[in-house]
């Protein structure tokens, strides 16, 4: 037999340029297919590209409106089981954003801004505080729920009373528990004036070797506490999501289409706010553009996110009424029936496809919201053409999510709810019970889940949410870094930098694609073992 001639190795690349057959698919080639429905994220794969860089290098900065960039592309969802001041505060710190939910008065709405904003990285902005009445059985309460029992001593017993003392784990140690904090506290206080700077706050800490700094204005009124533990953590946020001018940190806030959230944006602007999300399940309505279009004139400085929208008709109606960034979903959210019982939505990786694609003409930049399940959904949400990833999900069962865990079959969960389940729409209806176990009285107020839903006006509240819990996850301190590193590391399998050469290679051609049929999703999952663990980042 003749033996078989062989190219020259040393030609292999020049030959792959000539090459008539090339791996996988374009973008445009996969989503325009025929051949498959809508796609989902599981539904498709990208290949590898080629590795030239460390994973360290790989930038994630992007934008999410017209005028505001993030140094991560994470948001946190508005549902009043995600997004408070704790979560926004701490998605701001961490290089994403939070988008406090308005399933709570306007009042309740903009406090949870200003905190936001006024936030300084170290101040304890809003501690627990006791008055000289309150007893030792209190702190014992705070420590068994909070963890903490160093406690400033007011005459209001809030934060703003007169500082009279504080009350640490030593002063309680032995004490009957009625025994009233005003005879125990300690009264020689080291404290620092309003204002100080986290450093020389710090400095103080240091020199004093006390266990808390409380912070007083003029008036001896107390503002604020520091901790030494805090100090000793010394927590750094290099990505932390800032306004380029008043260096606070960046929050967003959503409300509703109705006229009184006119009021409801007045209040949020007042307190700082940066962006705005107009919150609806259907965005392409009269009362989100005409809502847009007066956003746009009363408050030229605010960006405005407008959705959701999962067709390129839909983008369109609310890029011209004035949209800066569009959300992107309909019922491809965990919680969500909307696709089941309404029989209307759209698998998500082709609705953040088909959106991008209209929307980069404008340089309107899209979220694709719901659906993130794990580091590989954001990856494949950016190759879609998204700028940045909105979860609920992923993010209910961390320490900064709103409520308290409890236990579920012997597992530590969080409560997590669609804002279109019944138990949301009906938050605020006499006699229900509240999130936090509070009992509702009084006049109802108008409910934010059932605008979202256009339901507000009808006699049946036809769901479109689930109601039930999640695992605990942590805090998002150490998540979100997670989230960010799995990032990098996909990143720098695909061979892109950065969420831009993402976009472009996608769009040019030279990221490829496979669909991913089911036996493949069998064959990429763990199988063929008996048990085992699954620990995702250590
Ligand atoms: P303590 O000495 O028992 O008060 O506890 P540590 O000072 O060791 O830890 C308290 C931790 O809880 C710190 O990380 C604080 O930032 C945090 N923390 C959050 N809210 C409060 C609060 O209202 N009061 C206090 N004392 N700590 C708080
Ligand atoms: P997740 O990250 O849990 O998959 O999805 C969160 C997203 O689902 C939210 O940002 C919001 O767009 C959407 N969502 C929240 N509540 C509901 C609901 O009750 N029904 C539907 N259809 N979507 C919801």
């Amino acid at each position: 037999m003749a033996p078989a001639t062989y190219l020259d190795p040393s030609t292999a690349l020049d030959v792959l340029q000539r090459y008539e057959h090339r791996d996988g698919l374009s973008l445009d080639e996969l989503m325009t297919s025929k051949v498959h429905g809508g796609l989902t994220y599981n539904d498709l794969l990208m290949l590898p590209g080629r590795i030239d860089f460390p994973a360290s290098e790989v930038k994630t900065e992007t934008r999410i409106s017209r005028r505001f960039a993030l140094k991560t592309p994470f948001m946190s969802s508005p549902m009043d089981t995600v997004t408070e001041t704790n979560m926004a505060i701490h998605m701001a710190l961490l290089g994403g954003i939070g988008v406090i939910h308005h399933n709570q008065s306007a009042t309740s709405q903009a406090e949870m801004v200003r905190a936001v904003k006024r936030h300084e990285n170290g101040f304890i902005n809003n501690p627990v505080v006791f008055s000289p009445r309150h007893t030792v059985e209190d702190v014992l309460d705070i420590k068994a729920r909070l963890g903490f029992c160093g406690i400033p001593i007011t005459d209001t017993g809030k934060l703003g009373g007169k500082l009279l003392g504080i009350v640490t784990s030593r002063d309680i140690q032995f004490q009957p528990p009625t025994t009233p904090l005003g005879d125990i506290m300690t009264k020689e206080l080291v404290t620092a004036p309003k204002g100080v700077t986290l450093s020389e706050a710090n400095q103080i800490l240091r020199v004093s070797k006390r266990g808390k700094l409380p912070i007083v204005d003029s008036a001896g009124q107390l503002v604020s506490l520091l901790a030494r533990s805090d100090l000793l953590k010394t927590q750094n946020y290099p990505l932390a999501s800032k306004h380029s001018e008043s260096k606070q940190l960046l929050c967003a806030a959503a409300i509703g289409t109705r006229p009184a959230d006119r009021e409801r944006l007045a209040l949020l602007v007042e307190a700082g706010l940066d962006i705005v999300v107009v919150d609806s399940s259907q965005g392409n309505s009269v009362f989100q553009t005409d809502m847009l279009h007066w956003i746009k004139t009363t408050y030229p400085h605010i960006d405005v996110i407008a959705g959701n929208v999962v067709t390129r008709d839909q983008a369109a109606h609310l890029i011209a009424a004035g949209a800066d960034g569009l959300r992107v979903g309909m019922g491809s959210g965990s919680i969500c029936i909307t696709q089941e019982v309404m029989a209307v939505g759209r698998p998500q990786a082709s609705a953040v496809y088909a959106v991008a694609e209209f929307a980069s003409k404008f340089g309107v930049p899209v979220i694709a919201d719901g659906g993130i399940g794990n580091v590989g959904h954001v990856v494949k949400a950016l190759a879609m053409g998204a700028s940045a990833v909105m979860m609920g999900g992923l993010l209910a069962g961390t320490t900064e999510a709103p409520g308290e865990y409890f236990y579920q079959q012997g597992k530590r969960v969080k409560a997590y709810r669609g804002m279109g389940s019944i138990e949301a729409m009906e938050q605020d209806k006499p006699g229900t019970v509240g999130l936090n176990g509070s009992s509702k009285k009084g006049k109802p107020v108008e409910n934010a889940a059932t605008s979202r839903y256009f339901s507000e006006s009808s006699s049946v509240k036809v769901a479109q949410g689930v109601s039930g819990d999640v695992d605990d996850r942590g805090s998002v301190t150490a998540f979100l870094p997670y989230l960010h590193a799995g990032l990098q590391h996909s990143f720098q399998d695909l061979g892109v930098r950065s969420v831009q050469e993402l976009h472009s290679g996608a769009r040019a051609g030279t990221v490829r694609f496979e669909v991913r049929t089911a036996s493949a999703q069998v064959e990429g999952g763990v199988h063929g073992l008996n048990s085992y663990t699954k620990r995702l980042f250590a």
